[in-house]
């Protein structure tokens, strides 16, 4: 017994705590739960089978939320020619620095250097002008799933990486209000998605100039906050204007005979949301996963000592997993190398929302034993029962971990009204997001990230508006803005 209990505690104690160092804690989650490993170019990821089975449960439950919106996926290729994206100035300028480029293909230069996709806009905007001619043609509604590469200084693990997977949205609409629409209704998709089934609290807002995307219009976006109070931004949606419409010449005849450009839209969120789970659920044991998305909703441990239990647990544990009918995903872990102890382990780091325990004991008595990751609680389940609580434990720690998230959210929200205050609250150890007013002059935003390396995430759609004075230079402001430090 003495050399099993050994076995788990070294287990536990090679996970760093999150309040010791958080990003080291991040980083070993990932590596030791196999969700991710280093590519040999650097700046690049191996998505290694639980994380990428993780991202398609993601990819399947936003894929059925965008086609509900009544979009429809399409495949736009990976090279753009260097002409194409030069067309908007501003687009190009923002990207440049971070373009990778094929020169050469087998032994012949290239004429033109084409672009490996930072994003789709310019080579989805040509093919648009070849495509829409008339009103009818309109909307175009058009999603992808795909990779992009933009050749990042700094990375880490999912949240900055060289090469990543996303899905970019690109539509067309007739007039600018339609586009404003659909501009916000891909952002209350992404909020929806991310609370229920992420259950990661999010605050939706608008982009200041300095911080839109590069051609677009408005910018919006869902700000999350992370375990050590930083923000992530985990989805964006565009209103494009006509920018992309007059330089690839998207045009169409109008109901009233006139030939006008089109107004556009873009959106996307990306495989930075595994980094956005890892760090709103995780704890000191590891990965915590909402069970809408974990890859294994519940880790099934058979325990035995003498060869006639394993028998009457096998039985059993195929009792249990013919009760649940594959309504959950279940792993059964028969690996006899490692004690129970050190497998109870091994599922939480990988978070694993639910465990069950099946013993000798508890095949006498007909029941099982769950325990849920997130809170630790413990309960005897009779076996006629296990399949509808099974289901609603499933369903607790969802919306549980959604509770907890947003809890720590407002807590960690401070409404501050001097700038002393507000840089006393940035440098504090519960920090998080600084409610505070601000004029609207870039100026007094650009000045306060050099100061305090806080930007400006979103100016809130929800809430009320209320009228105050800068947290700078105290000029006149209509509303509180979210600022706060990011990823
Ligand atoms: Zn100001």
């Amino acid at each position: 017994l003495r050399e099993k209990m050994s076995d788990q505690e070294s287990y536990v104690e090679e996970l760093t705590d999150k309040s010791d160092d958080y990003s080291r804690w991040y980083t070993e989650v990932i590596l030791k739960a196999e969700l991710a490993d280093y590519a040999p170019v650097r700046g690049c990821m191996v998505i290694r089978p639980y994380g990428y089975t993780l991202w398609e449960n993601m990819q399947r439950l936003l894929d059925a939320r965008i086609k509900a919106t009544g979009h429809v996926n399409a495949y736009f290729p990976l090279l753009i020619p260097e002409s194409f994206l030069a067309r908007e100035a501003e687009h190009v300028a923002g990207f440049a620095p971070e373009v990778a480029w094929v020169t050469q293909g087998g032994s012949e230069r290239l004429e033109e250097r084409l672009a490996v996709r930072p994003t789709s806009e310019a080579i989805i905007g040509m093919m648009y002008s070849k495509w829409i001619h008339s009103w009818r043609d309109l909307p175009v509604l058009i999603n992808q799933w795909c990779n992009v590469m933009r050749w990042e200084k700094v990375t880490r693990l999912f949240l900055r990486t060289t090469e990543f997977l996303w899905q970019e949205g690109h539509t067309v609409h007739r007039t600018d209000e339609e586009a404003q629409e659909e501009t916000l209704k891909m952002l209350g998709v992404y909020s929806a998605f991310l609370r229920e089934d992420l259950a990661v609290p999010v605050i939706p807002g608008q982009k200041t100039e300095a911080e839109k995307f590069k051609g677009a219009e408005r910018t919006y976006s869902i700000e999350a906050m992370m375990g050590d109070g930083r923000a992530l931004q985990a989805g964006t949606s565009h209103h494009l204007g006509q920018h992309f419409a007059k330089v690839f010449n998207i045009t169409f005849q109008d109901m009233d005979g006139e030939r006008k450009h089109a107004w556009q839209t873009s959106w996307g969120v990306s495989t930075r949301l595994i980094g956005a789970v890892i760090m709103v659920h995780g704890d000191d044991s590891g990965l915590i996963l909402p069970p809408r998305v974990a890859p294994i909703q519940v880790a099934v441990i058979p325990i035995w000592r003498k060869e006639h239990e394993r028998e009457e647990v096998a039985d059993f544990v195929a009792r249990v997993q013919r009760a649940l009918g594959g309504s959950v995903r279940l792993k059964v872990d028969w690996d006899d190398e490692h004690t129970p102890g050190w497998k109870f382990n091994e599922w939480e780091l990988r978070g694993v929302p639910l465990r069950m325990e099946v013993g000798p004991r508890d095949v006498k008595n007909n029941q099982v034993v769950l325990v849920r990751r997130d809170n630790r609680a413990k309960e005897m389940v009779p076996f006629d029962n296990i399949q509808a609580r099974t289901t609603e434990l499933l369903e607790e720690v969802q919306s549980d971990l959604f509770k907890r998230a947003q809890a720590f959210l407002e807590s960690r929200t401070r409404h501050v009204d001097s700038y002393e205050e507000f840089k006393r609250e940035l440098e504090g150890e519960q920090r998080g997001f600084l409610l505070a007013h601000w004029c609207n002059d870039p100026a007094c935003e650009a000045r306060i990230k050099e100061e305090t390396r806080a930007t400006i995430r979103c100016i809130p759609l929800e809430g009320e508006a209320e009228e105050g004075a800068c947290v700078l230079c105290g000029g006149v402001s209509g509303s509180r803005v979210v600022f706060g430090r990011s990823y």
